[in-house]
């Protein structure tokens, strides 16, 4: 692979243009945060329990009783599943909402999906199950056939129970175990219960006013209907030549299926309150020459350098292997210093607050490159003025498109701009008012997210989740999440969590599963060897590791203050949930090494075992 460039970007006037963000984030920020949005519940839970691609069978109510089930078939479960079998717990059940395995590559096959990141780092288990990704960024249904891929390799197919979803679990203190509910009428009890439900698990809405009353067609994207439009995830929509349709919303899921929507309709309406960042796609076949260079471990030294890019930083010299828009600042920073006599410019990092410096500098000119590509593709100045996106690199999730910019040059295709009134004024049973004029449309697609950071009762849906003594897991972390090590909580025997909670961070979720998923199986492997049906975290050793957290915490309360709102800052609430979490700032290589060191004891320092 060639060796990868820095970007060429303009100079910037960062204070007028950090005047022009907070004015752009102030004329989106809501009184209502979070509250804004919708569950996909009642007249809605077909956008989340319904299931466009696999149909349903009849079967049976199970009643069970199983050593450990994991709650979703993921990559999250798939990777856990895995670690289990390796640590020899093989009596296992996968309980997945969806029709196979892939979670969100299960659900989401709307035109155009296709990831945002690194394919190499991160799709799993590739080394295992001899692997390699047909491109850098593969298209959904690579993604999807991976996972099929995993239940295949390690024979997870006979442990899954498809089409179920737990409603409720509460623990039972008589006989040690978990009691699961079941949409399915299902009465299983489970020894250990781990959640791998991932963030993007359950589709939300936005609570426009009249939402419910519109007569015409609709559905999210995460549950796209192909009946509908025609067409399948790599386009050709031939069913809605006649149709007016609207989206709402713009990040990435709009993104990718907005222009497959606009080569199909008679007439695209984009209903967009704040513009996406959008990075050239710049996709690239594998290459087999590159593929038949790997060694052993390449995997590994991938992740760690793109890891190096978004949450600390390169060496000197260090290549940037990733090579595109999320590694972007990074690279050019560092290209700068590499440029400096004897590498003498990196001195300057020993000071964090130079680092930041630096860094927003070079933030600051990326986002201005990006504006001025908006202006480059999109013929009328007016649409790309309202294209421009106004806030810093990583406020919101990074997109890679090189069809959604022109799509606004199509005479077919309308943007309306939702800024002023922060977000779509009202919904009738004809259509969606727009300053007081009401547009008629046959179907309203809502590419409107998921329920990621409002209220984790909402993200999980498992209504009650009891603890010992009845606690229930929403109270216990109403005030923040406590944990220990990320995965237990105290009040929660044999319960794991998995996922951006009080762990580690870094750039490919995959790895934080795997980290997550080999301490897991280790912790439920030590407890059947001892004998013991029960395992909880002490309420010392939960403080000590919430104490551990804070110690390393980082302040960056002003960068997310200072970001338009959406789920990555919890709608600029103040107190809001963070898309990462609580997490381990110390770093993650630094907690994989302290949970190591924990396991290497063989101790089980802090937690409770019982026969
Ligand atoms: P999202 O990023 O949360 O975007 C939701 C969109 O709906 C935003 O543009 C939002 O506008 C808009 N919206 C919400 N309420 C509205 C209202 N009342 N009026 C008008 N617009 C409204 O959801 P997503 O696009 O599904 O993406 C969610 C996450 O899933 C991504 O960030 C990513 O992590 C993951 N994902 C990944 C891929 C990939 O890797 N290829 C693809 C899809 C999704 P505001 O921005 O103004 O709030």
């Amino acid at each position: 692979m060639q060796p990868c460039a820095p970007t060429q970007t303009p100079d910037v006037d960062i204070p007028a243009l950090r005047e022009k963000y907070l004015l752009e984030r102030d004329k989106r920020i809501r009184a209502d945060g979070q509250q804004q949005y919708l569950e996909a519940e009642d007249d809605f839970s077909e956008f989340y329990e319904g299931d466009p691609h696999t149909p349903v069978e009849p079967r049976q109510p199970i009643t069970d009783d199983i050593e450990v089930v994991i709650l979703g078939g993921g990559f999250c479960g798939l990777i856990t599943a895995h670690r289990l079998q390796q640590a020899g717990v093989t009596d296992f059940k996968i309980i997945e909402l969806g029709g196979d395995f892939g979670g969100v590559w299960y659900w989401n096959r709307y035109p155009g999906i296709q990831i945002d990141s690194d394919a190499y780092c991160y799709l799993p288990l590739l080394e295992e199950t001899g692997y390699i990704p047909k491109e850098k960024f593969s298209k959904g249904d690579e993604c999807f056939e991976h996972a099929q891929r995993i239940g295949t390799h390690f024979g997870l197919y006979d442990n899954a129970i498809f089409h179920t979803l737990i409603r409720s679990l509460k623990w039972d203190g008589e006989v040690n175990r978990w009691q699961i509910s079941t949409n399915r009428g299902d009465e299983i009890r489970a020894r250990h219960v781990i959640l791998c439900q991932g963030p993007y698990n359950r589709p939300k809405l936005p609570g426009i006013p009249g939402i419910r009353d519109f007569k015409g067609h609709t559905f999210h994207t995460a549950r796209w209907d192909y009946e509908y439009t025609g067409g399948d995830l790599h386009g050709g929509l031939d069913k809605i030549a006649d149709k007016k349709i609207a989206v709402i919303g713009t990040g990435s899921s709009g993104i990718q299926a907005i222009p497959h929507l606009a080569k199909g309709a008679k007439h695209l309406t984009v209903f967009q309150r704040t513009p996406s960042y959008i990075f050239e796609r710049a996709n690239y076949p594998t290459d087999p020459e590159w593929v038949a260079s790997l060694e052993p471990g390449w995997r590994a030294a991938r992740q760690r350098n793109f890891h190096n890019a978004a949450f600390s930083f390169y060496s000197p010299g260090e290549p940037d292997l990733i090579c595109d828009g999320w590694t972007e600042v990074s690279r050019n920073m560092a290209a700068k210093l590499n440029a400096t006599e004897n590498f003498s410019g990196w001195a300057a990092l020993a000071d964090p607050a130079e680092f930041m410096k630096l860094k927003e500098i070079e933030d600051y000119r990326a986002m201005e490159r990006l504006r001025q590509r908006v202006e480059q593709i999109v013929d009328d100045p007016a649409t790309a003025e309202l294209l421009k996106p106004y806030y810093r690199n990583m406020c919101k999730r990074p997109v890679f498109n090189d069809e959604y910019l022109p799509t606004f040059n199509r005479p077919n295709v309308t943007l309306v701009d939702v800024s002023e009134t922060k977000g779509v004024e009202r919904i009738t049973d004809k259509g969606i008012i727009v300053d007081g004029v009401e547009h008629e449309f046959d179907c309203i697609v809502f590419a409107s997210g998921f329920e990621i950071t409002t209220a984790l009762d909402r993200q999980f849906d498992i209504k009650p989740f009891a603890g010992r003594e009845g606690t229930s897991l929403y109270d216990h972390w109403g005030k923040g999440f406590r944990t220990l090590h990320g995965v237990m909580a105290h009040g929660f025997p044999n319960h794991f969590a998995t996922g951006f909670v009080q762990g580690g961070v870094t750039a490919s979720t995959t790895l934080m599963f795997e980290q997550q998923a080999d301490h897991i199986a280790y912790i439920i492997k030590q407890a059947q060897d001892r004998g013991a049906t029960y395992v909880e975290p002490t309420a010392q050793a939960e403080d000590e590791w919430v104490a551990t957290i804070r110690a390393n915490s980082v302040d960056n309360s002003t960068f997310t203050s200072e970001c338009t709102p959406g789920y990555y800052n919890s709608e600029g609430e103040p107190n809001g949930r963070s898309f990462l979490g609580d997490p381990f700032w110390g770093g993650f290589y630094e907690l994989t090494e302290l949970l190591q060191a924990w396991r290497d004891t063989g101790e089980l320092e802090g937690l409770v075992l019982e026969k």
